[in-house]
């Protein structure tokens, strides 16, 4: 294994992709490994990129990529040396079938809702989609807990740079939310960003601004 770097022991990013391996699947809390680690999950819209975006952060091909919407019905956990990405299953709220209701009471709802070492929630959304009640009720519902939101738009490679100006605008309008990162899985782009800025503002933040 290669020798961390100076920047990575001394707890500053290098702009390299994380290291991330994946560490277990849980169908429950009791499921989950030890809460001793800041984790930040991940929830989006089935297809709406969420594995490649795992795979774009770590650079490796460590997320299943599925063209068969739904098919992930687990938290995934995937280890990294500062903190863990937990991929969660993805939802179509509005127009939930019998099985994805059934993940959310039984498994993303008590793990949001209770998971104490959480330090923020990233949520995926293709930038093409406009912001919907599924995001607003998703965000209502977590805002108790006052944990952290930002959201990665996927797909950028799909749009001109202006268009590209133009959602995210909108989308930032619609959400009200502050932190927007673009993101393309094809263009290996956004990724670096995204990133430092989970480290700095939430994981640092969170162990008391080491
Ligand atoms: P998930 O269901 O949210 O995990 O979504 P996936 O990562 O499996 O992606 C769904 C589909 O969108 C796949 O066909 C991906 O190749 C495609 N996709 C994901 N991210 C990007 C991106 O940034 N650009 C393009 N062009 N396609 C993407």
């Amino acid at each position: 294994m290669n020798k961390p770097k100076e920047s990575q022991k001394s707890g500053q990013r290098s702009g390299r992709p994380i290291e991330l391996k994946f560490l277990t699947s849980a169908v429950d809390m009791q499921g989950c490994p030890a809460d001793d680690f800041p984790e930040v999950a991940i929830v989006g819209r089935s297809n709406a990129g969420k594995s490649s975006l795992i795979n774009g952060l770590s650079n490796s091909k460590i997320a299943m990529v599925s063209s068969t919407p739904g098919k992930t019905r687990l938290l995934n956990f995937y280890q990294g040396r500062q903190f863990r990405l937990v991929d969660m299953p993805g939802y179509g709220f509005a127009q939930r079938s019998g099985g994805e209701q059934r993940d959310w009471q039984s498994m993303i709802e008590p793990f949001l809702a209770l998971r104490g070492n959480l330090v923020g929630l990233l949520l995926v959304m293709d930038v093409r989609r406009d912001w919907s009640v599924d995001e607003e009720n998703l965000l209502r519902w977590i805002s108790p807990r006052q944990l952290p939101v930002a959201a990665a738009l996927t797909k950028a490679d799909k749009l001109s740079r202006s268009m590209m100006m133009k959602r995210q605008q909108m989308i930032r309008k619609q959400s009200g939310l502050q932190f927007l990162f673009p993101t393309s899985a094809l263009k290996k782009q956004g990724f670096v960003e995204l990133e430092e800025f989970v480290f700095r503002d939430w994981v640092r933040r969170a162990r008391g601004g080491e």
